[in-house]
């Protein structure tokens, strides 16, 4: 099982569980997922941060990712002092999907909301990508119903 964050057209944002990230997207494509505030099937998924369990494990595993999945946190300063000051376990896990995205995707920096679009619309071949975006282009691509996660990116080492 697998939670996704949710939120439709007029904005409002649920929780909702599937077996799988094709179980989501099936149901996604046949507007079988209903708001549960106004009912519209309208929805996408919102960002959202990776949830950390109790096991450490994120809740959501690098192989469940989207295609075009990718961490989407712009370079933060206090992103070192939250690394430093989070327990070790997250931040290992943390390091770890860093890992893992700059393994298997191709990093696109800065350009990464044009990019999203390019693959999402067909222009571009459909790949994983990374990079940067601000938190208006998330909510812009997130609304256009392109899929896409964030992560916090921790800086390596401490
Ligand atoms: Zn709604």
């Amino acid at each position: 099982m697998i939670l996704y964050r949710l939120r439709c057209t007029k904005g409002h944002e649920f929780d909702s569980w599937f077996k799988d990230g094709k179980t989501y997207e099936r149901q996604e494509k046949r507007s079988l997922i209903g708001c549960p505030a106004c009912g519209s099937s309208k929805v996408a998924r919102a960002p959202m941060a990776p949830r950390i369990g109790k096991g450490g494990k994120p809740a959501e595993p690098p192989a469940e990712a989207p295609v075009e999945a990718t961490p989407a946190a712009a370079p933060d300063p206090q992103m070192a002092a939250l690394a430093r000051a989070m327990p070790k376990e997250m931040r290992e896990t943390l390091l770890k999907l860093r890992e893992q995205v700059e393994k298997n995707l191709e990093p696109v920096g800065e350009k990464f909301a044009e990019e999203a679009r390019k693959i999402h619309y067909g222009e571009s071949d459909k790949r994983g990508i990374y990079g940067q975006t601000t938190d208006e282009e998330a909510e812009a691509l997130a609304e256009e119903g392109i899929e896409f996660g964030r992560l916090p990116w921790i800086p390596r080492g401490n």
